[in-house]
């Protein structure tokens, strides 16, 4: 009787420690990992089961490059995503940026932190830009969340973010419903980087939310290679599926 008191009150005082911080349901968490284990389990499967393109980090059922990348490489050396875009990584970005939910960009970005360890080179990495919204879109959302999930893999990796470093001045309409040659043409010209200085010689990762056709990420790596960065890395909370040629 007392016992299970004094448990409702430490989940008053302490909630972190017994609500999973991705999906927020009761279920213990894990010590390290702060996701119930439900979350971990679903996180875990797409690993466990299929392969992530060596060069786009999309899922892919068998080892090597996808059929995009192997039909044309990217201009980022390789990208890294904790997941595909769906189930509990699919809620998490969807609190985070419709919901304004800021706080779900913690988990997230931890588990990005995990991933980019270890798939990706971190001492060639010096600085973290995160992948800039248009100055209408900030306004109306309020904040970045590329902005807050940098913030969050920049602590666990201990690189630091900069900031308005890389611009967007072009207010590209939703890319959701264009084909990959769309995409591409709205984005052309979209970003720059405003302080050469700061990227010429560096090794940069570009953080976002989501790694849908790449047209994103390939652009904005394209304007800090011509910047002068060194190398460019991609990481993304969550990425596509490519199964087959038709996908
Ligand atoms: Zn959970
Ligand atoms: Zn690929």
């Amino acid at each position: 009787m007392l016992g299970g008191w004094l448990r409702e009150l430490s989940e008053l005082v302490l909630p972190a420690v017994t609500s999973c911080q991705l999906c927020g349901s009761r279920r213990r968490p894990g010590k390290n990992s702060g996701l119930c284990c439900i979350c971990q389990k679903e996180i875990d499967y797409w690993d466990e089961n299929y392969f992530q393109c060596n060069k786009c980090g999309r899922y892919i059922p068998t080892q090597g490059l996808c059929v995009k990348c192997s039909e044309e490489e990217p201009p980022f050396l390789k990208a890294a995503a904790v997941g595909p875009y769906r189930g509990v990584l699919k809620e998490g970005i969807y609190s985070l940026k419709f919901r304004g939910d800021r706080n779900a960009a913690k988990p997230l970005g931890r588990l990005l932190a995990l991933k980019i360890r270890s798939r990706l080179k971190t001492d060639d990495i010096d600085i973290i830009i995160p992948v800039p919204l248009h100055g209408n879109k900030l306004q109306a959302r309020g904040f970045n969340q590329a902005e807050l999930l940098a913030r969050e893999v920049a602590r666990e990796i201990r690189k630091p973010v900069a900031h308005n470093v890389l611009l967007k001045k072009i207010d590209t309409p939703a890319q959701t419903h264009l084909s990959q040659r769309e995409r591409e043409e709205n984005l052309r010209q979209a970003f720059f980087v405003n302080t050469v200085d700061r990227v010429k010689g560096k090794g940069v990762l570009l953080l976002d939310d989501i790694f849908t056709t790449g047209s994103t990420a390939s652009e904005c790596t394209r304007e800090l290679l011509e910047a002068g960065a060194e190398k460019v890395y991609v990481a993304t909370v969550a990425t596509g599926i490519h199964f087959s040629p038709t996908e």
